[in-house]
């Protein structure tokens, strides 16, 4: 066996262990969803079992907007959800993507209407003509890659800095958070941060920064949280959720103990 087969395998067999402790550890989160959901208005719904990949749907003036695409199931996932607004794939006015990574853009095609939107360096990823660095994401995409969207499938709205998209009385503010992949972003909606896998937990359920080896660039992870925090102060944000649907109440708490976590250490 080769020196690289030999790492490869290697890292093949602690993906495995740390995929089935991830599994094993993961806590449902049903006991935080209720923090996001405004009947009529606003809806989550869980894909994955356990791992849940969260999607999330709101009304606004113009129809519904739509942030991350969950993983296996997601398409009804996202179709329950939107029932529960009164509303359907066609009212989907804005898609708004965390990252690429596979489990958070699963159902793709029942929006690809809609206009998707994504900071610029993750477009490239998104359609498949570059791979994401994390070593457990692209072990996954060389084993199985999942059928994402390619160039000309979608009507992409890439953004290349901090900014801001109204619709109608609501307005969803796009932070750059580049580490966790090239392009991850981070959304604040009616007081609601999706922080996508910018920011991910403990096994005991507690938020703390991206985990290094899902990530592109762990160091860069790190500055852009912090980044990310100093930003926000302007901001009315009640709740922060993670893209694996764990949310907690942005209080002092919650500021200091994201902007202490560290690579590789539970804060
Ligand atoms: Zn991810």
């Amino acid at each position: 066996m080769s020196v690289s087969h030999a790492l490869f395998a290697r890292r093949l067999s602690r993906a495995s262990v740390a995929g089935l402790a991830l599994l094993a550890c993961a806590p449902y989160p049903r006991d935080s969803l209720p923090l996001l959901e405004e009947p009529g208005r606003a809806a989550v719904a869980t894909t994955n079992g356990r791992n849940a990949s969260m999607l999330y749907v709101a009304r606004v003036d113009p129809g519904v907007i739509v942030i991350d695409l969950g993983w296996r199931g997601a398409e009804s996932a996202l179709r329950g959800a939107l029932r529960r607004l009164g509303a359907s794939e066609r009212d989907v006015v804005a898609v708004f993507l965390t990252h690429s990574h596979r489990d958070h853009i699963g159902a793709w095609r029942a929006v690809s209407r809609a206009p998707f939107y994504v900071a610029a360096p993750e477009v490239d990823l998104l359609l498949g003509a570059a791979e994401h660095r994390g070593w457990v994401p692209r072990l996954a995409d060389r084993m199985r890659r999942a059928r994402g969207p390619r160039a000309g499938e979608l009507e992409l709205r890439p953004f290349a800095d901090d900014t801001s998209f109204v619709f109608g009385r609501d307005t969803v503010r796009a932070f750059v958070v580049p580490g966790h992949t090239a392009g991850s972003a981070a959304y604040l909606v009616r007081g609601v941060l999706f922080a996508g896998d910018a920011v991910s937990h403990t096994s005991a359920g507690r938020l703390r920064l991206a985990k290094a080896r899902f990530s592109d660039d762990a160091d860069l992870a790190r500055r852009s949280l912090g980044r990310l925090l100093a930003g926000l102060a302007a901001y009315d944000v009640r709740v922060v959720c993670t893209a694996h649907a764990r949310c907690a109440r942005f209080d002092t708490a919650l500021r200091e103990r994201l902007s202490t976590s560290d690579r590789g250490r539970t804060p």
